[in-house]
């Protein structure tokens, strides 16, 4: 696994669990509002420093009587063919795993959640079917999305899903689409898009909407999704 970085403790990414995130290098998305551009176009990806695999579970040994997991975000972790294997040496490390995905890998999903591998799932939801290519940047197979969420909602494993909502890209009308489309489902979140360095440089200055106003929206939502 190419990791890009560590984040050696988070209260707030595992719902429950005291953890760290580990982030693997590399996309098949293009979101314009990404803010980990280091971790996903392959200009920036090649000046990435590396933490070898090694130093990453010599770490995991030193933590081990204080976290309780271990979050793979990204990049993508599901485009890695050694996911599964880097995921069972976690486990039998005795911590919980969860995965952060965009689902493009419906099949890499179904095999770390059906060999146990995974303990949670969070799902981005990027926008509704019909504008997915548009807001991900790139001509995807919409199938593998809708595979992905199917096959999280049997609820084998516990998960999320999640939006981040973009003014002038992301917006109400879009979330409401994708609630209808979701529900029902246990768990949803909107999250708050973040300026600064985006993929693309459009979204650098766009001002995120006010935490008051995200709220407002999924409260409208809130019965669509139960
Ligand atoms: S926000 Fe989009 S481009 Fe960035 S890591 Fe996630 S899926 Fe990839």
């Amino acid at each position: 696994m190419q990791i890009g970085g560590l984040q050696k403790l988070t209260l707030i990414d595992f719902p429950g669990k005291i953890s760290c995130t580990v982030f693997c290098l590399g996309c098949n998305f293009r979101c314009c509002y990404c803010y980990n551009p280091e971790l996903v176009l392959p200009e920036k990806i090649k000046k990435q420093p590396r933490i070898p695999e090694k130093d990453f579970f010599d770490f995991l040994k030193e933590r081990k009587k204080i976290l309780e997991g271990v979050c793979i975000g990204g990049g993508e972790p599901t485009i890695n063919e050694d996911l599964p294997n880097f995921a069972w040496k976690i486990k039998t490390m005795g911590y919980s795993v969860k995965l952060d995905t965009n689902g493009s890998k419906p099949e890499m999903l179904k095999k770390i959640i059906d060999r146990n591998l995974v303990d949670y799932v969070a799902m981005d939801i990027k926008a509704p079917l019909e504008k997915y290519s548009e807001v991900v940047n790139r001509k995807i197979e919409i199938k593998d999305i809708e595979e992905s969420v199917e096959f999280l909602k049997q609820g084998k494993v516990d998960c999320e899903f999640r939006t981040t909502m973009v003014p002038g890209l992301v917006e109400e009308k879009d979330v409401i689409k994708i609630a209808r489309w979701l529900g029902p489902i246990p768990k949803y979140n909107l999250q708050n898009f973040r300026a600064g360095k985006t993929i693309d440089p459009k979204f650098e200055k766009v001002k995120p909407y006010s935490e008051e106003y995200i709220t407002k929206i999924y409260e409208k939502i809130h019965s669509l999704l139960s």
